[in-house]
């Protein structure tokens, strides 16, 4: 199987990944990445170790050989429970804080190889294509991310009315091998750590967008192709005492622009269809196989999340106040229904007569349509229990081991049950997931990373099962009328 080291080296390939005003070089050796390109490494070693073989692989039907269970398409309620533990145990080596690793756009393509006749719909050898490239990914143990949503340039205007035709990522040039992208498409987080980018586009396209309405996989390192990724929090975090998550795990999210970049037409799945650019996501099981893998990973983050408040309120010596055993209640709560609701993504999923496993849309929409509002709800009562935990703490790891303050330091910022370091270095991880940049940024992600909350929320409402509801609406206006007194 692919190893972590294979990864690391095969990212040295001449992408054009732009930081600071620089190209980088290598981004496994660039300060910006290199972390956490080390921690997407250790997924892959994960993922091969002989020990871990049942857990992670099945067989490829193809090759016979073991490959990660991400692109096992469910065909029944135990494959898609296999898939959730698969993608678990990848969480847990990140804490959660790795949204898009490999197993995210994966589960995308499974889901498009569970239904191939949706690509099939724009002509047989598209979903030709699709099948044979999304056996290629499995079989290499490929790593995509994605971008499939427009620039946020205009919204208030369609693809092709834009000031330039070629300012959404869309096709400028049809040739007899394949076809030529130009324009920007938003937001590859994961980008410059994979090895191919999944470009389409999940918002509503009207008649007049078939230039943007495409489906379609290009190498990173293709020529063309650059990507602009955020401030890299990796880049200030010095040292991984003062910046325990932030050093390790900044995934990065990159606008990617596309500078007539050639796709041969073995790569194309979608071809300027609007209808099938909206098929794709709700006619097969992409979308649900998908956030199934996006839930998978926020549950274990709130897994760890109640672990650092409860260790908090330990330090804190707080743990036994009654109204803080009841803040801890309202927290324990939330992550609860999360739990609860991907266990039902599962168990209430429906087989089709193709055989093919639909997991319950019902509880995936709602629990994404509020993560949102509850997010952050979480986020405000641990910030309720912390006080003036995170800032009561010296300015760096420097002022512990300077002899001049160290001994204020041991004597003054410890708790009632550890010595200061260890307070320390758990109150700095919570400002890291909670306060600094990175936890900053996190707070936007789990807020927009399947969409807007009104996006979900419209999803929510078209698979809610309103006629069940009105039903029983109706049998209570048909009851029989009984006689006042
Ligand atoms: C950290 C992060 C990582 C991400 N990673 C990826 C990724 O890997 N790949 C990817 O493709 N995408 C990714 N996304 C998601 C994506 O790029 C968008 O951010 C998301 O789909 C929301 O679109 P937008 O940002 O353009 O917001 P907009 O669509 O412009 O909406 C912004 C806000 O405007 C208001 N609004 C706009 N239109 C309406 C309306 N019709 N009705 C009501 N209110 C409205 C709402 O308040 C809404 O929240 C990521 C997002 C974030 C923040």
């Amino acid at each position: 199987m692919r190893t972590g080291a294979d990864y690391l080296r095969s990212l040295n390939d001449g992408r054009q990944v732009f930081v600071e005003g620089e190209r980088v070089k290598d981004v496994s050796m660039h300060k910006a990445f290199r972390e956490a390109a080390r921690s997407v490494a250790r997924l892959f070693d994960i993922a091969a170790a002989p020990e871990n073989r049942e857990l992670m692989t099945f067989k490829s039907p193809k090759t016979g050989n073991p490959v990660w269970r991400a692109y096992q398409i469910p065909k029944t309620h135990a494959d898609l429970r296999e898939r959730r533990l698969f993608s678990e145990k990848w969480a847990e080596a990140s804490f959660g804080l790795m949204g898009r690793s490999p197993d995210h756009v994966a589960s995308f393509f499974s889901g498009y190889a569970a239904v191939p006749s949706v690509f099939a719909a724009g002509g047989q050898k598209y979903a030709d294509n699709l099948i044979a490239f999304y056996e290629r990914m499995r079989d290499e143990h490929l790593y995509l991310s994605y971008a499939i949503v427009p620039p946020q340039i205009d919204r208030s205007k369609p693809a092709h009315k834009q000031s330039d035709p070629a300012l959404y990522a869309g096709v400028v040039k049809e040739r007899d091998d394949g076809i030529v992208i130009s324009g920007a498409q938003q937001l590859a987080t994961g980008g410059p750590l994979s090895d191919w980018i999944h470009l389409s586009c999940i918002h509503a396209l009207q008649p007049g967008d078939e230039n943007y309405a495409n489906c379609v996989a290009i190498p990173v390192a293709a020529p063309g192709v650059k990507l602009y990724p955020r401030r890299p929090f990796a880049l200030r975090a010095d040292n991984s005492f003062d910046y325990p998550l932030s050093s390790r795990f900044d995934e990065s999210d990159a606008y990617a622009v596309f500078d007539n970049v050639f796709v041969p037409w073995e790569h194309v799945f979608i071809y300027r269809n609007v209808e099938l650019s909206r098929d794709q996501w709700w006619k097969t099981t992409a979308h649900s196989l998908g956030n199934h893998q996006a839930q998978v990973r926020y549950v274990v983050k709130l897994r760890f999340m109640m672990g650092l408040a409860k260790r908090m309120n330990e330090v804190t010596g707080n743990e036994g106040n009654p109204a803080v055993m009841i803040m801890m209640g309202e927290l324990a709560a939330l992550a609860s229904i999360y739990e609860s609701l991907l266990v039902s993504h599962e168990l209430m999923a429906t087989i089709d007569k193709d055989g093919v496993l639909w997991p319950s849309r019902t509880s995936l929409y709602a629990a994404s349509a509020m993560q949102s509002e509850f997010n952050g709800r979480m986020l405000e009562i641990i910030r309720e229990l912390a006080g003036s935990a995170f800032i009561t703490l010296p300015s760096s790891l420097a002022d512990i081991e300077n002899p001049e303050t160290a001994a204020d330091i041991e004597r003054y910022m410890c708790s009632g049950s550890t010595d200061a370091k260890s307070r320390i270095a758990l109150m700095r991880m919570l400002w890291d997931f909670i306060g600094s940049e990175f936890g900053s940024r996190h707070q936007q992600y789990e807020k927009f990373y399947g969409g807007a909350s009104f996006v979900v929320k419209q999803s929510m409402y078209r698979n809610y099962d309103f006629k069940r509801a009105t039903a029983l609406v109706d049998a209570a206006l048909a009851l029989p009328s009984v006689k006042a007194g």
